[in-house]
C-alpha cells in the first residue's frame, strides 16, 4: 500500500437518476427503440460527470464512485463477478443489453427476481446462484468508472456491495441441490474481488469502499464468521487500496467487534438509526488505528441535520478511533437530488428540508465545525421540537381510550353482515382499481395543473366511474369498486387530502429500473380537514344495489411510503394518521357504504430488520389499523388488501387486524400462501385467482382448478374469489375477459 491521503468528509452513495430523470428518459428511450446505444452510453456519462464534479466542488474528501447504475447496483455486482445466470448467458447478448435482459427479461425469458433492499423501498435483482456458479471478473465495470472520473479530474471512492453481503442477498437457484446456500461460494468470490481490489490499486484508487448492511439485521454465528473471514482475506492482499467498510440501515452490532479486530482501514456507522454502536465502540481499543465514518447525516429521511446532535455523537468517537470523519448514515440514493427546485413548497416546511445536495453541504460544514471547532452560528441548525398541534391528537386519543375498538365477535359479524350484504358462498370482487388509460391520467393532469375545472372533471370522473360501475355489473361481480379513476397513486392521493403531508414536484426517487416514486412528505400533525372519498364512494353506490366497496389506504403503507417526521416515534405518528382515516370510515359509513376496504400492503416492508424491534413494531401498526376500523358497526364489513404472498413473521399480525375478509396474492404460487394463512386468519379469505403482473388472460378453467385448491384450506363460506391486486396498470380488454373468467369459474365450483 503507498501513502494514502486521509478520507475526509463523505457519502456512502448519490442519487443516479438525474435530478430531472435524465436516467429513466435515456434508457426507456433506448428500450423503446426510439434511439440508439451510444446516445443511452453519452446521457450516462453526462450523468456521472455531473455528479463526480459537484460532490468534488462541493468540498468532500472523498467522492464515491461506481454509484452510477443503469438499473440496480446488485446487478451490476452479479455482473462483475460473472453471476450471470445460464438463461441469460445463452442469449449472447453484451453490455447493456446483457444487463437489460436480465433486469427485465426478454421473449420467453423471465426477468431475475426483484425484492425490496432491506426496509427501504427500493427494489434490487435477486442474484441466482448454484454450487456450478464460476465467478469470475466479468464486468470490470467499477475500474472502467475510475478511470472515466480520473479522466475528468476526480479522485474517486469506487463502492462495491461486500463480498457477504452479495452472497446473503443472492438465492440458491432453481434446481440447485438440497443444502447449498450462497454463503457456501464465499471462497471463490473472494477471489474474484481481491483480484478487482489489485485492478482498483493498479489503476490509482486509494480508497474502495465495501458495502455490508446485511449485518444491520440479525445474523447467526456462521454468517459472522464469514464476515471476518471475507476482510481477514481481503485485508492481507498487499496490492489493493484502503478499505472502508460500511455498515447502515441500523446498528450493525456483533458485526462491529469483528470489523474492529480485522485488517481494514475504516469502518462507516450508521448513527442516526440507532446510538448502539456508538456505546460499543468505545469498548474497541482496535479503532485506535482505523477511521470511523460518523454517520450523523441521515441519508434515508429528508430533514436537516440538527447540528448540535450530529457533532455530539462525532466528537464521542474522537477519542476511540484514530481518526473521525462525518459522513451520512447510508447512500444519499434513498433521497431527492436537490430541494431547493422546489418552489410549492411552504416556506416553513422548506426550511427543515435537506436532500441529497443539501446533506453534501451539511457533511462538508460539519466536518469543518468538528476539526475546527464552530467559531459562528451561522451555519448551525437547530430542530424544532414536537408542536403545541401534537398534543390535540394525544387528547383525543385519551378520550377515546382504549375501547376505541368496538367491534363484536366474529360471529356477531358474520351474521349481522350476511343479513345485511346477503351474499352468496365464494362471492367475487377485485381489488380496487381498474386500468387507467392516458384519458383519465390526461384529465387529472389537466385538473391539478388547473386547466380543468373541478365541475368539468367531476362530470368526467364520475362518468368514468359509471362506466366501470356499468362493466362489473354486466361481468357479474357481487361486490363492486369506483375503479380508483381519481386517484394518481393510493398514498399520493391521501397525503394530498390530508393536513400535515406536503407533495413535491421534483423530489423523485428510484424505486426500481427506471421507475421513480415522489414520496409524500409528513411534516406535521396528520388530521382530514374535509372527507376525501365519500363523495366518490357514494355517487358510486348510487348507481346499484350491489355492495360497493369504499376504498382507504391504510396508515402503514401511508407512512411506509412517505418521508416520516423523526421527531416522534412512529407509533405516534401511525396513530394520528389512523384517527384522521378513521373520521373516514366513520363518514363512509354514515352515507352508507356497506363494505370498506383499508389497503395495507406494506405492513410487511416495514418490519424491523432486528427481531427485537418487531413486536413493538407490530404492536403499533395493528393497532393504528384497528384504530382506522374499529368505529364501524358490526354489519359493516371490513376489508384489508395486502399484496404479496409471504407472510411469515406477519402471520398472526395479519389475524390481529381482525379484518372480516383479507385478499392477498396467490395465483403465481399456485394458492401456495394458503399453507400458511389458511388457518391463522379464521375470517374471510380472498386468496388471488388471477395474476394481475402479467397481460395474460387466465381460463375459466384455470381459476376454477385455483379455487378448488383453495377450498381445501377454507370453507367456501368463508372463500372470496378476486385477483391479486389492483388493475390499474393492465389493459382493458384483457381485463374484462379475465374477470369474465373468474366469475364463471366461481360459479362452477358454488
Ligand atoms: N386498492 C388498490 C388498487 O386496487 C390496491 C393497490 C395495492 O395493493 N398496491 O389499486
Ligand atoms: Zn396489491
Amino acid at each position: 500500500m503507498t501513502e494514502t491521503a486521509p478520507l475526509g468528509p463523505t457519502v456512502l452513495g448519490y442519487p443516479r437518476i438525474g435530478p430531472k430523470r435524465e436516467l429513466k428518459r435515456a434508457v426507456e428511450s433506448y428500450w423503446a427503440g426510439k434511439s440508439d446505444l451510444d446516445a443511452l452510453r453519452h446521457a450516462a456519462a453526462e450523468l456521472r460527470r455531473t455528479t463526480w464534479t459537484e460532490l468534488s466542488e462541493a468540498g468532500l474528501g472523498s467522492v464515491p464512485g461506481n454509484t452510477f447504475s443503469y438499473y440496480d447496483q446488485v446487478l451490476d455486482a452479479a455482473l462483475t463477478v460473472g453471476a450471470v445466470p445460464d438463461r441469460f448467458a445463452e442469449l449472447n447478448l453484451r453490455d447493456e443489453d446483457l444487463l437489460f435482459a436480465m433486469a427485465r427479461g426478454t421473449e420467453g425469458v423471465p426477468a431475475m427476481e426483484l425484492t425490496k433492499f432491506f426496509d427501504t423501498n427500493y427494489h434490487y435483482l435477486v442474484p441466482e446462484l448454484g454450487p456450478d456458479t464460476n465467478f469470475e471478473l466479468f464486468d470490470r465495470k467499477p475500474v472502467r468508472e475510475y478511470l472515466e472520473a480520473v479522466g475528468v479530474g476526480v479522485q474517486t471512492r469506487p463502492v462495491l456491495l461486500g463480498p457477504v453481503t452479495f452472497l446473503l442477498l443472492a438465492k440458491a437457484r432453481a434446481g440447485a441441490p438440497d443444502g447449498f446456500v450462497p454463503l457456501d461460494l464465499l471462497d471463490p468470490l473472494l477471489e474474484v474481488y481481491g483480484q478487482l481490489l489489485g485492478e482498483l490499486g493498479a489503476a490509482g484508487a486509494q480508497w474502495v469502499q465495501l458495502d455490508e448492511p446485511a449485518f444491520a439485521a440479525d445474523r447467526t454465528e456462521e454468517e459472522l464468521a464469514a464476515l471476518d473471514r471475507a476482510y481477514r482475506y481481503l485485508g492481507q492482499l498487499t496490492e489493493r487500496p484502503r478499505l472502508l467498510v460500511a455498515g447502515y440501515f441500523g446498528n450493525i452490532g456483533p458485526a462491529l467487534p469483528v470489523l474492529a479486530a480485522g485488517p481494514v482501514e475504516a469502518i462507516a456507522l450508521d448513527l442516526v438509526t440507532n446510538q448502539s454502536d456508538l456505546d460499543a465502540a468505545a469498548g474497541l481499543p482496535q479503532l485506535r488505528d482505523k477511521t470511523l465514518v460518523a454517520g450523523v447525516v441521515d441519508g434515508r429521511n429528508i430533514w436537516r441535520t440538527d447540528t448540535d446532535t450530529a457533532l455530539a455523537r462525532a466528537a464521542t468517537l474522537l477519542g476511540v478511533a484514530g481518526r473521525v470523519e462525518i459522513g451520512t448514515s447510508c447512500s444519499l440514493l434513498h433521497v431527492p437530488y436537490d430541494v431547493t427546485v422546489e418552489t410549492g413548497l411552504d416556506p416553513d416546511v422548506a426550511r427543515r428540508l435537506a436532500f441529497a445536495k443539501q446533506k453534501v453541504a451539511e457533511v462538508v460544514s460539519l466536518s469543518r465545525a468538528l476539526r475546527e471547532g464552530r467559531t459562528d452560528g451561522t451555519e448551525s441548525y437547530t430542530k424544532p421540537g414536537r408542536t403545541a398541534a401534537d398534543d390535540r391528537t394525544s387528547a383525543r386519543l385519551e378520550r377515546l381510550g382504549t375501547d376505541h375498538y368496538r367491534r363484536g365477535t366474529a360471529q356477531q359479524r358474520i351474521a349481522a353482515q350476511q343479513e345485511r350484504l346477503r351474499l352468496g358462498p365464494i362471492p367475487t370482487t377485485t381489488i380496487g382499481s381498474f386500468p387507467q388509460n392516458s384519458q383519465i391520467r390526461a384529465d387529472r393532469a389537466a385538473h391539478h395543473a388547473g386547466t380543468l375545472d373541478d365541475a368539468e372533471y367531476e362530470r368526467r370522473m364520475r362518468a368514468e366511474i359509471e362506466r366501470v360501475v356499468r362493466l362489473q355489473e354486466e361481468i357479474g361481480l357481487d361486490v363492486l369498486v369506483h375503479g380508483e379513476a381519481e386517484r394518481n397513486d393510493m398514498v399520493q392521493y391521501f397525503a394530498e387530502h390530508l393536513d400535515g403531508f406536503a407533495t413535491t414536484d421534483l423530489g423523485w426517487v428510484q424505486s426500481y429500473g427506471s421507475r421513480c416514486v415522489r414520496p409524500p412528505i409528513l411534516y406535521g400533525e396528520v388530521s382530514r380537514p374535509e372527507p376525501i372519498t365519500v363523495a366518490w364512494s357514494t355517487f358510486a353506490q348510487g348507481l346499484t344495489d350491489r355492495p360497493m366497496k369504499a376504498m382507504l389506504t391504510g396508515p402503514v403503507t401511508i407512512l411506509a411510503w412517505s418521508f416520516v417526521r423523526d421527531d416522534q416515534p412512529l407509533g405516534v405518528t401511525a396513530r394520528q394518521v389512523g384517527l384522521a382515516l378513521r373520521d373516514e370510515v366513520h363518514d363512509l359509513e354514515a352515507a352508507g357504504l356497506r363494505i370498506i376496504q383499508v389497503d395495507e400492503p406494506a405492513l410487511r416492508e416495514l418490519l424491523p430488520l432486528r427481531e427485537a424491534d418487531r413486536p413493538a413494531y407490530l404492536d403499533w401498526s395493528i393497532d393504528a389499523f384497528r384504530l382506522v376500523t374499529g368505529g364501524v358497526a358490526d354489519s359493516t364489513q371490513i376489508h384489508t388488501h395486502l399484496c404479496y404472498s409471504e407472510f411469515g413473521a406477519v402471520v398472526d399480525a395479519i389475524d390481529a387486524l381482525d379484518a372480516d375478509v383479507t385478499t392477498v396474492e396467490a395465483a403465481r404460487s399456485k394458492m401456495e400462501v394458503l399453507d400458511d394463512l389458511g388457518n391463522a386468519v379464521k375470517r374471510g379469505l380472498g386468496p388471488g385467482v388471477y395474476d394481475v403482473h402479467s397481460p395474460d388472460v387466465p381460463e375459466a378453467g384455470e381459476i376454477s382448478d385455483l379455487l378448488r385448491a383453495a377450498v381445501k384450506s377454507v370453507p367456501r363460506e368463508r372463500l372470496w374469489a378476486n385477483p391479486d391486486c389492483g388493475l390499474k396498470t393492465r389493459g382493458e380488454r384483457e381485463v374484462v375477459a379475465a374477470l369474465r373468467n373468474l366469475v364463471a369459474a366461481a360459479k362452477a365450483v358454488r
